[in-house]
C-alpha cells in the first residue's frame, strides 16, 4: 500500500487507453448513457455502504440518509454528481479509475472491428462504466473519501481522458464520492435542469436511492420567496421514484422500466430479450427478477468470469454475482433475488450449503426454463435468436441438471436432413411429430460440419426410406448425447454406432432378404476378415448403405469419431477402438471384389477400407500406402483399357 499524499501523475493501463479511444468514437450516438453509468455507480456505492454498515454502524458517521445528488452549472458547463456512499481510498482510486479489472479485456478489445455500429454493441455488453464520462467531458474530477477514513484522507483524481490522470490527497469532510464533469463545448446542452431530470427519470427511475436535484421555482409568484431562500441552503427534491423496481407490483411497472433496470444491474446497454418478475410467499419468501440478455457477453466461455444474481436480503444489497442461485448452464441469466429467508450476515460459504438457497435455486431454474419454453411457444423467431446466442450453453444442461433434462431437451434446436442449411432450427418435438409409421427411435449423426454430416454414407438408407436424421455439428453434441438417452419415451440412436435396426420401418420381406444376402456373402466376409485381421472388430453386411460400397461403424458403446478427434486434439491418449467394417454386397465394386484373388484382392480390400475411413471423416493411418495401392489399381485399369 502506498502512503503517498503528494500529487502524482500516473498513466492509464494500456487497455483503458484503448477503451477510452474506442468508446468516445463508437458511443457518440448514445452519449447520454454516461449519466446512467455514473448514477449506477453511485447507487452501487450506497448499496455497499449499507451492507458494510450492517456489521459496522460507525461507517454511517451519523448520516444514514443515503442519496445521490445531481447539480449543474450552465455557465461553467459542469455537471456534478455526489453520493454519500462507500467512497474510495487512494489505492482504490488508482485501481478502479486507472485500470480495468475484468479478465479477458485485452482479447475483447482486439475483437473489435473498427465498425462503429458493431463495436458500440460489443462495448455495450462489455460495460463501459465510469469511463463513459469522457464521452461528454473533456475533463473529469473525482473527489472521494472512503467511509471510516479521516477527512484528511480524501482523494482528488483528475484526468482529461487521454493517456494519464493525476491523483493527490485532499481533505473531504463528507464521506463518499463527488464527480465533476467539465463538458466539452459541443456537449454543453447537458448542463440543463430539464434535460438532466428527464435523463434521470428515463434511466434511473427505479434504483433504490433518491437522486436529488435543486428544487425548481415553479412560477414567478414564488420568485420573491426564492430570493430570500438564496441566503439559506438550496432545497433539494428527489427526481426519481427511488423504490427498488422488484419491490413494486408487476402491474405498476412499464416495460421501459424493466429494460432500464436491466441495464443498471447487468452493465449491458442493449435491451434484454425476456424477463420474469415473481414474488413467492409461503414456505419460502423471496422476490426474483430474472433477465435473459439479447447478446452473449464477451466472456461467456471464460470459466472465471463472474456470474450469478445480485443478492438482496430484506431489501439490503448483500452481494453481486451470487452464483448459488442458478446452475452453471444458465449462467447467461442476470437479475436480482431478494429474500427474507437468509440472515443479513450470510457469506458465500453459507450460501453453498443452505437449504433455503437450494430450494430457491431449483425454483429459479424452473422459472427460467419455463420462461424460455413460453418464448419458444409464443415467438419462434425471437426464440431462435436466443438459441443462436445461448444454445451451446444450454446444451450443458442435461449433464448438469439431470432432473430437468426433458425440459431442457424440449428447448433444444438441431439441424436435420429435413432442411438444407446448417441452421439449428428443429425441435425434438418437431422431429417426433414427423417420425415414420413404426419408427421408434430418434436418429442422429454427429459430424464436424453440417455439410460433412449430410454427405455421410450412413444416411443412405434413411434417405431411401424418407426417415429424418438430426445432423449434430456442434463440437459438444456428441458429449451432450451421452447425457440424453431419450426424449418423449423414444431412445436416441447414433446412426454411425452399433448395429442398425430400423425396427418396424422395415417389413418382414426386407428383413428376410437381408438375411439371405448375409448368408450368401459369408465366404467373402471371411476372406475380408483374413486381410483386415486386427484392424477390425468385425466384418458384416450393411443395412445402412444403398449407394456406397462400404462404411465403418463404431461399437454401440465406443467413443464416436468426433469426440475422439476432439480428445486427441487436446492431447489425450486414447485406447484404440476397432471399428466394424460393413460392406454392401449389392454394390458393383463389392461384387467385383468377390471375384478377385491374391494380391489384387488384398489391395482392393484395403482401398475400400481406407475409403470408408475417409468418408466417415477420419484420417488414414497410412495415407502413402493408400495412394500407392490406388495408383496401382488405376494403372492396371488403364492397361486393361
Ligand atoms: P463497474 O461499475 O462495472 O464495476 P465502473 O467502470 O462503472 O465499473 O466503475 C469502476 C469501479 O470504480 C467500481 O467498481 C467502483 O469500485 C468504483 N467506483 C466508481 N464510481 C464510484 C462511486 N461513486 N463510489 C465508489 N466507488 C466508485
Ligand atoms: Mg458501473
Amino acid at each position: 500500500m502506498t502512503t503517498a499524499t503528494e500529487k502524482q501523475t500516473l498513466g492509464f493501463q494500456a487497455e483503458v487507453k484503448q477503451l477510452l479511444h474506442l468508446m468516445i468514437h463508437s458511443l457518440y450516438s448514445n452519449k447520454e448513457i454516461f449519466l446512467r453509468e455514473l448514477v449506477s455507480n453511485a447507487s452501487d456505492a450506497l448499496d455497499k455502504l449499507r451492507f458494510q454498515a450492517l456489521s459496522k454502524e460507525d461507517l454511517y458517521e451519523g448520516d444514514n440518509d443515503l442519496k445521490v445528488r445531481l447539480e449543474f452549472d450552465e455557465k461553467a458547463q459542469t455537471i456534478t454528481l455526489s453520493d454519500n456512499g462507500i467512497g474510495m481510498s487512494r489505492d482504490e482510486v488508482v485501481t478502479n479509475l486507472g485500470t480495468i479489472a475484468k479478465s479477458g479485456t485485452a482479447e475483447f478489445l482486439s475483437s473489435l472491428t473498427g465498425d462503429q455500429k458493431q463495436d458500440s454493441r460489443l462495448i455495450g455488453q462489455f460495460g463501459v462504466g465510469f469511463y463513459s464520462a469522457f464521452i461528454v467531458a473533456d475533463k473529469v474530477e473525482v473527489y472521494t473519501r472512503r467511509a471510516g477514513m479521516k477527512p484528511e484522507e480524501g482523494v482528488r483524481w483528475e484526468s482529461r481522458g487521454e493517456g494519464d490522470f493525476s491523483i493527490e490527497t485532499v481533505t473531504k469532510e463528507e464521506r463518499g464520492t463527488r464527480i465533476v464533469l467539465h463538458l466539452k463545448e459541443e456537449e454543453k446542452e447537458f448542463a440543463n435542469g430539464w434535460r438532466l431530470r428527464s435523463l434521470v427519470k428515463k434511466y434511473s427511475d427505479h434504483i433504490s436511492f433518491p437522486v436529488e436535484m435543486i428544487k425548481e421555482n415553479m412560477d414567478v409568484g414564488e420568485e420573491e420567496e426564492g430570493k430570500e431562500k438564496a441566503e439559506s441552503a438550496p432545497e433539494f427534491e428527489s427526481v426519481n421514484e427511488a423504490t427498488a423496481l422488484w419491490t413494486l407490483p408487476r402491474n405498476e411497472i412499464k416495460d421501459e422500466d424493466y429494460k432500464e433496470f436491466y441495464k443498471h444491474i447487468a452493465h449491458d446497454f442493449s435491451d434484454p430479450v425476456l424477463w420474469a418478475h415473481n414474488r413467492v410467499e409461503g414456505k419460502l419468501d423471496y422476490t426474483s427478477l430474472l433477465y435473459v440478455p439479447a447478446k452473449a457477453p464477451y466472456d461467456l466461455w471464460n470459466r472465471e468470469a463472474p456470474r450469478g444474481l445480485k443478492l438482496y436480503i430484506q431489501r439490503v444489497f448483500i452481494m453481486d454475482d451470487a452464483e448459488q442461485f442458478l446452475p452453471l448452464y444458465l449462467r447467461f441469466v442476470k437479475g436480482v433475488v431478494d429474500t427474507n429467508d437468509l440472515s443479513l450476515n450470510v457469506s458465500r460459504e453459507i450460501l453453498q450449503n443452505d437449504k433455503a438457497v437450494e430450494s430457491m435455486r431449483s425454483a429459479l431454474t424452473k422459472r427460467v426454463l419455463d420462461m424460455l419454453s413460453k418464448l419458444a411457444a409464443d415467438d419462434a423467431e425471437k426464440y431462435q435468436t436466443f438459441w443462436d446466442e445461448f444454445g451451446r450453453v444450454l446444451k450443458e444442461g442435461p449433464a448438469e441438471d439431470f432432473a430437468n433434462r426433458e425440459k431442457i431437451a424440449k428447448l433444444m434446436r438441431f439441424s436435420s436432413t429435413h432442411q438444407d442449411d446448417d441452421k439449428q432450427t428443429q425441435s425434438l418435438e418437431d422431429y417426433v411429430s414427423r417420425m415414420k409409421q413404426g419408427q421408434d427411435k430418434i436418429y442422429y449423426i454427429t459430424a464436424e460440419s453440417y455439410s460433412a454430416g449430410v454427405k455421410s454414407p450412413h444416411l443412405e438408407i434413411f434417405r431411401k426410406k424418407g426417415i429424418e436424421v438430426l445432423v449434430m455439428h456442434d463440437r459438444i453434441d456428441e458429449w451432450l448425447m451421452s447425457h440424453l438417452n431419450e426424449f418423449d419415451g423414444k431412445h436416441f440412436q447414433d446412426i454411425a454406432k452399433g448395429e442398425l435396426d430400423l425396427g418396424e420401418v422395415e417389413d418382414k420381406e426386407e428383413k428376410q432378404k437381408q438375411e439371405e444376402v448375409s448368408k450368401e456373402a459369408e465366404p467373402l466376409l471371411n476372406r475380408l476378415k483374413e486381410v483386415l485381421k486386427d484392424h477390425v472388430e468385425e466384418v458384416r453386411v450393411t443395412h445402412r448403405l444403398t449407394d456406397s460400397p462400404a462404411c465403418l461403424v463404431v461399437g454401440a458403446y465406443d467413443m464416436g469419431v468426433q469426440m475422439r478427434r476432439i480428445m486427441e486434439a487436446a492431447g489425450q491418449a486414447l485406447p484404440e477402438n476397432k471399428p466394424t467394417f460393413e460392406i454392401n454386397p449389392e454394390h458393383p465394386l463389392v461384387k467385383k471384389l468377390g471375384e478377385e484373388q491374391g494380391a489384387r484382392f488384398e489391395d482392393l480390400t484395403w482401398v475400400l477400407f481406407d475409403q470408408a475411413r475417409l468418408a466417415g471423416g477420419e484420417n488414414l493411418k497410412d495415407p502413402a500406402g493408400y495412394v500407392s495401392r490406388l495408383n496401382k489399381l488405376l494403372l492396371e485399369l488403364s492397361n486393361a483399357g
